[in-house]
């Protein structure tokens, strides 16, 4: 039989860029009480979700998603107070951050980050041939205000992401100070809130003063996680030029209709989060009173522990019982540190009880 000849490993052929890199992968043990995705322990209420149906039933399953997403912007415009022409829909808010590296980032580019914070900042830049520069966060976790403003002005950044209230570590970081980022700044601010439901001070239309501030939502922390819907707001001529690089169809039919319908039933949201941050204040208490755990105050659906006995041995106890929150396994800072996500009291309980068992 004839030898085939030597093929290429088509792998090869990937950009180093990517090839370098990792895939976005977080281990999924099957456990019953889910706490390691920031999500909400709460579907939205019954009434709403019938309403959800109907209009997920009026969908024309033949025909492409309205590529304007004009329903959709006007939706999230009414909800914020803006624009419709200064908001941008995006498949999760992760897409929009794709969306902006793709605009604003040259090869050899850089973007600035307070560390540690959300990894996909990083990782998306580095698909991109983007750099990324890190200002490490003081020991609490507070911004180093001083550092960041020196990289914003000297570094020449192309982006500055402030995840405000920051994941993993839940402090928000002051209105001041992102202010003085940005004046410093000569490329664009994100402000990303994709927590700010859960905490006591958004910035707000920002971007009014400071047209390079950008700020960034999603639905995926407050019950729509299935969804996918994340947006920006900014000035309306950088939304113009993002939008370009939008795909024309990015947000699904489905979700566009079920988000318009959802959004006119917001006040029936807020309930859950007020819900949610009041167990976050137990859940913290719990976590005081238990030694060995050390956990950092929150503004977020979560709050990051450390731990201070081997790691691995008490995660794998919680798998075992049945619980899985998020370990940093060999991350920079917070490698022996837990963050769990604020569940139903029920499943609150049951993590904290599990918690004092593994140690
Ligand atoms: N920003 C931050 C700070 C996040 O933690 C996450 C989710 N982990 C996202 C953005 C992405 O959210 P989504 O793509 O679901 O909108």
């Amino acid at each position: 039989m004839k030898k085939q000849p030597d093929r290429v490993d088509p792998g090869s052929l990937v950009r180093p860029g990517v090839r370098n890199a990792s895939a976005y992968h977080v281990d999924q043990f099957p456990c019953e009480v889910v706490l390691d995705a920031n999500e909400s322990p709460y579907p939205p209420p019954a009434k709403i979700r019938e309403r959800l149906w109907v209009v997920m039933a009026g969908t024309a399953f033949n025909r492409y998603p309205d590529m304007e997403t004009s329903l959709l912007r006007n939706a999230i415009a009414s909800k914020e107070g803006v624009d419709a022409a200064e908001t941008m829909p995006g498949n999760g808010s992760d897409e929009i951050v794709q969306s902006l590296v793709i605009a604003l980032g040259e090869p050899g580019a850089r973007i600035l980050t307070p560390s540690p914070t959300f990894s996909m900042y990083r990782a998306i830049a580095a698909f991109h041939g983007v750099d990324t520069i890190e200002a490490p966060l003081n020991e609490d976790w507070t911004l180093d205000t001083e550092t960041t403003i020196r990289l914003a002005s000297d570094q020449s950044p192309s982006i500055v992401f402030l995840a405000s209230p920051n994941n993993p570590t839940g402090v928000r970081y002051d209105r001041a100070d992102v202010e003085s980022i940005a004046d410093a700044c000569g490329g664009v601010v994100v402000v990303d809130e994709a927590y700010v439901d859960f905490s006591s001070e958004p910035v707000g239309a920002m971007f009014r003063d400071r047209p390079n501030v950008v700020i960034l939502k999603t639905l995926s922390k407050i019950g729509l996680a299935a969804l996918r819907l994340g947006y920006m707001m900014a000035d309306r001529r950088l939304i113009e030029q993002v939008n370009k690089v939008r795909l024309p169809f990015n947000i699904n039919s489905v979700t566009q209709a079920v988000v318009v319908e959802a959004l006119k039933y917001w006040e029936a949201f807020t309930p859950l989060f007020r819900e949610i941050t009041r167990e976050r204040e137990r859940v913290f208490k719990g976590l005081e009173s238990i030694t060995g755990v050390d956990p950092f105050p929150s503004e977020a659906n979560f709050i990051l522990m450390r731990i201070s006995s081997d790691p691995a041995l008490v995660f794998d106890s919680l798998i075992r019982k049945s619980v899985r929150v998020r370990w940093f396994k060999g991350a920079d800072r917070v490698g022996d540190c837990f963050r769990v996500t604020i569940g139903s009291p029920a499943e609150n309980d049951r993590f904290l009880t599990a918690l004092r068992q593994s140690l």
